[in-house]
């Protein structure tokens, strides 16, 4: 059966940080095709900060480079909120004999419970979670499943991805900018050629 990875964010910009768990994930689980899922953020939602959706989408392209990456853009075409479960569901009719794995960094992951549908995403999916900095230890994932999911983990629904954290985040990236700094060691080098050209995360 084939083995699909889904990671989605906002990707404003994407960054090593995001390419480091990636790569990690699609080696640690066997992961046939990855699905990279902007998300799309409503004009009237949006920050200033954030670039559009095109922009997003070529950034991912320069920073998801290999074959097996793909950059979906199902919720950018959507274009409302997007529930992940929702989601899911659609990836799931359109790949009916694939197995799911859904990769997210520790913020999103300890916040599952109060998505919409949790359990019904545990259904569709495996979730597997990783570190984003040496701040949260795999006890602290695996707490938090056994409290909120003890059912799913014990069935193997919930992974934990063990890693080398790359602690940055998008935020620091476009503070870096603003500040007039280089960024070029923390995203690609043909993210940060196009960061440049466009004069993008400059106010
Ligand atoms: P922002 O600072 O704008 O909130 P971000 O850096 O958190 O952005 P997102 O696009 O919101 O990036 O994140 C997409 C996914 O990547 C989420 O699951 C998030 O937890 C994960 N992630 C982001 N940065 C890292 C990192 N350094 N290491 C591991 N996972 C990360």
């Amino acid at each position: 059966m084939q083995r699909i990875g889904i990671f989605g964010g906002t990707f404003n910009p994407p960054h090593l940080g995001h390419l480091n768990i990636v790569s990690k994930f699609v080696k640690d689980f066997g992961i046939d095709k990855m699905l990279i899922i902007p998300t799309y953020a409503p004009p009237h939602k949006s920050s200033p900060e954030l670039v559009s959706p095109e922009d997003r989408i070529e950034m991912c392209k320069r920073t998801f480079k290999e074959p097996i990456f793909h950059i979906s853009k199902v919720e950018i075409n959507r274009q409302g909120k997007s529930y992940t479960h929702k989601t899911l569901q659609e990836l799931k009719e359109l790949n009916k004999n694939a197995e799911f794995f859904f990769l997210v960094g520790d913020d999103m992951f300890l916040s599952l419970h109060t998505w919409k549908l949790p359990n019904k995403i545990l259904e569709y999916c495996t979730v597997v979670a990783a570190a984003r900095s040496e701040e949260i230890s795999v006890k602290n994932l695996i707490d938090y499943s056994k409290e909120k999911f003890p059912k799913e983990f014990s069935e193997g629904k919930i992974k934990i991805l063990p890693i080398k954290p790359l602690k940055l985040s998008s935020t620091e990236i476009r503070d870096m900018r603003r500040a007039g700094l280089s960024i070029k060691d923390f995203v690609t080098k043909e993210t940060n050629e196009f960061i440049e050209a466009r004069g993008l995360y400059f106010d």
